[in-house]
């Protein structure tokens, strides 16, 4: 058996891995390359294996640095089949919808220009037609419930803790001559003890390894406090009858931020006055997906169902439906939360809001998810005055306040605690999804570990296993 490394590797996102076996070839995950636009652009187009030859994917979870490449394989020639969990499949079928806009949009803004310098136009990496194609071709996997995919080769599901549907893949290979593998790949593994979902599992018996390396040398502060500081804010801007406004990513932040919401509510502590607008239509949809897949969510949300209260909704809070009523929140008085997309500030409707909200010294920008550089986002957390915010220059006076706790990646801390776990007979270990200095900290923690040949694999590169 052979394993190739052609995305993920030496960087954290297009995420995919070519798993040579038994006459078969599975790719783990076909994500989008996201980084500068050309280069993006290229990397994603040209992909890697010839997509007709491909038998299998198997993919970890939804985010789009995982599946995002996936219509693209179809609109090239991919015929086989795509195993996920049925939550995954869920939440891809309006991600990568929502991956056609974005190109769209995008493009309709680059194209204006080269139309403009007669240059030739643009064409998006995939459009609606693919996503309908490869929706047919998903194959739901239960978790816990092995599946021999092809002859001599097993699949099985475990929880990974991160989004929901995001799976910890197992693949058995038992070969016909030369020894049997186990390979046990993390896909993203999520911080313990967040709220919704599950902890992640502990998977045994693996000699092969692929782990991510998101944050593989850094702790995250305690989330503790997360309540308890949302609560604050909330008491603020009551008395303030000012705004709070959270630009949270659409798939598992808003979600996170609804439930500690509606704990503060359950305590009593959640002032009556303070109106709750969830305003991307993503994250509706994504809200629903989660409602619709209660089986995968941990005791506490359980609890919560059992007792007859919805941990996802409550009263008070709305889906802003379109794009006028979205508009129509500049005007409204507070004291208001809005949760809007994207989480980085880099489109989407919380641009509006950021424009409206960012003036006036009552209001709060609260971040709370990690901001790349050259966003927005960062711009405001940075306090850079003046910021520059749909083609007009405005002034920064709101209070701005970081929750640095609620990332969806285990940190430093919680590798090292799964690695422990499911260590025992790891024989030869990967180190993908990471940035060369995470991928290089997370070989260390490896070696440490005591696994006798751990590497971070560069892009394109082929181990064989005898
Ligand atoms: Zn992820
Ligand atoms: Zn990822």
């Amino acid at each position: 058996m052979r394993i190739t490394f052609y995305g993920a590797a030496q960087t954290t996102t297009g995420s995919m891995h070519l798993v040579e076996a038994n006459g078969k070839r599975i790719l783990l995950d076909c994500g989008l390359y996201q980084g500068h636009r050309k280069e993006a652009f290229e990397k994603n187009r040209n992909l890697p294996v010839d997509p007709k030859t491909i038998d299998y994917v198997i993919l970890s979870h939804a985010h789009i640095d995982h599946s995002g490449n996936l219509p693209q394989l179809v609109r090239q020639g991919f015929r086989g089949r795509v195993f996920a969990r049925q939550s995954t499949t869920d939440l891809c079928d309006v991600m990568l919808r929502d991956s056609c806009f974005l190109q769209k949009r995008d493009l309709e803004y680059i194209n204006k220009r080269r139309r403009r310098e007669g240059k030739k136009l643009f064409e998006p990496l995939y459009d609606e037609r693919d996503v309908d194609a490869l929706m047919q071709l998903f194959t739901p996997i239960h978790m816990h419930d092995p599946r021999e995919i092809s002859r001599g080769i097993t699949l099985e599901f475990f929880n990974a803790g991160h989004i929901l549907g995001s799976a910890l893949v197992q693949l058995d290979i038992r070969s016909d001559h030369g020894r049997n593998h186990r390979l046990l790949f993390s896909g993203d593994l999520g911080q313990p003890d967040q709220p919704i979902l599950r902890h992640y599992e502990y998977p045994a018996g693996a000699d092969i390894l692929l782990i991510e390396s998101t944050y593989a040398d850094r702790y995250h502060p305690s989330a503790d406090d997360v309540e308890l500081r949302l609560e604050h804010y909330l008491k603020y801007i009551d008395r303030h009858n000012s705004k709070l406004l959270v630009p949270a990513f659409s798939v598992g932040r808003t979600q996170q931020i609804v439930y500690y919401l509606n704990k503060i509510r359950e305590r009593g502590k959640f002032p009556r006055e303070v109106k709750v607008y969830i305003d991307s239509p993503l994250s509706q949809k994504a809200t629903m997906i989660y409602a619709k897949h209660r089986e995968v969510y941990n005791d506490e949300a359980r609890a919560m169902l059992a007792a007859g209260k919805d941990p996802l909704e409550f009263p008070g809070m709305t889906f802003v439906g379109s794009p006028e009523e979205s508009m129509a929140l500049n005007d409204t008085p507070g004291p208001m939360i809005i949760i809007a997309a994207s989480g980085m500030c880099e489109g989407g409707r919380v641009l509006h809001h950021l424009k409206h909200c960012v003036g006036d010294e009552d209001n709060i920008i609260l971040i709370v998810g990690f901001q790349a550089e050259n966003t927005l986002g960062r711009r405001v957390v940075e306090k850079r005055n003046p910021l520059r915010i749909l083609g007009e220059e405005v002034e920064l006076k709101a209070r701005v306040e970081v929750i640095n706790a609620l990332s969806a990646h285990a940190d430093r801390a919680g590798l090292k605690d799964w690695l422990d776990e499911v260590k025992d007979n790891v024989r030869h270990a990967f180190a993908v999804h990471g940035e060369p200095e995470k991928v290089s900290a997370m070989v260390e923690m490896l070696k440490e570990s005591g696994i006798p040949s751990a590497v971070a694999p560069m892009p394109g590169q082929t181990y064989r296993f005898e």
